[in-house]
């Protein structure tokens, strides 16, 4: 018998559960690697752009675009342009 309702859902498949953990945390204190200049930046200090509907962040040392975010009539999108890797 599954313990929680996640169980139930992702059925005891381990790879799941490994996407389920990566998904679950605070972005503010994920540290993101920039695709175009390798350097890793924490998330929470780089300065986001945007507004309600949109938010653009930049890498701080070569200015590429790392992450955008944007509010649709479906839901949240997130779209990792030149980030290489974020640490969770
Ligand atoms: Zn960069």
């Amino acid at each position: 018998m599954a313990d929680n309702i996640a169980d139930l859902i992702l059925g005891g498949d381990p790879g799941a559960h490994l996407l389920q953990e990566a998904s679950a945390f605070d972005i503010t204190l994920t540290k993101i690697r920039c695709a175009a200049c390798n350097t890793v930046s924490c998330l929470g200090a780089l300065a986001v752009d945007g507004g309600h509907r949109e938010a653009l962040v930049k890498c701080a040392d070569c200015g590429s675009e790392l992450m955008r975010a944007t509010r649709t009539q479906k839901g949240c999108v997130l779209e990792l342009h030149s980030a290489r890797h974020l640490y969770l």
